[in-house]
């Protein structure tokens, strides 16, 4: 797992530790108004879908709670069915939108385990293909994608905001 998570990780911690201790930009960015600057792709009741800004394959997301909780068992109970929920829907709409061959699901529970921001649980959701390490090769510690994020943000913004498509409950 740790090649796997290691691209972002570095990234993240030096982006997060530019900013003040008592800031995190997962209670900031849903406070905007302006979702695609932020990156946000849906808004559930509970919880949102961002897109990782270093993304480790085209079409990977992260599942936030809005509540600022360091681990999935602060959550309550309605929180967690909601995540899950949402989970559940992204890998439907990451697999309608990117066909990928599997994914990886993974939740970095403190700094030791790799969370680059420790203190707010989030899922991440990474798509994959075979084969993909060796079609997007990092060079120099920047990951060639061959999709830009606006792209990723439009594909996934209507599907996870399609009306006629509703929640499995
Ligand atoms: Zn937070």
């Amino acid at each position: 797992m740790d090649v796997l998570w290691a691209p972002w990780r570095s990234k993240y911690i030096s982006e997060a530790s530019k900013k003040k201790d008592d800031s995190c930009i997962f209670c900031d960015f849903p406070k905007s108004t302006d979702d695609k600057e932020h990156l946000i792709v849906y808004r559930g009741k509970f919880n949102f879908v961002i897109l990782n800004a270093y993304p480790y394959n085209p079409g990977h997301i992260m599942v936030v709670p809005y509540r600022h909780v360091s681990s999935i068992e602060l959550l309550s109970d309605e929180e967690a069915l909601e995540l899950f929920s949402i989970v559940k829907r992204a890998i439907k709409i990451l697999r309608k939108v990117y066909s990928p061959d599997g994914f990886n699901l993974g939740i970095n529970i403190g700094r030791v385990a790799g969370a680059g921001i420790d203190q707010h649980v989030h899922v991440h959701i990474v798509p994959r293909w075979n084969g993909d390490a060796n079609f997007m090769p990092v060079i120099g510690g920047i990951k060639v994608l061959p999709e830009l994020l606006e792209d990723t943000f439009n594909k996934l913004y209507k599907e996870f905001n399609n009306e006629d498509e509703a929640f499995d409950r």
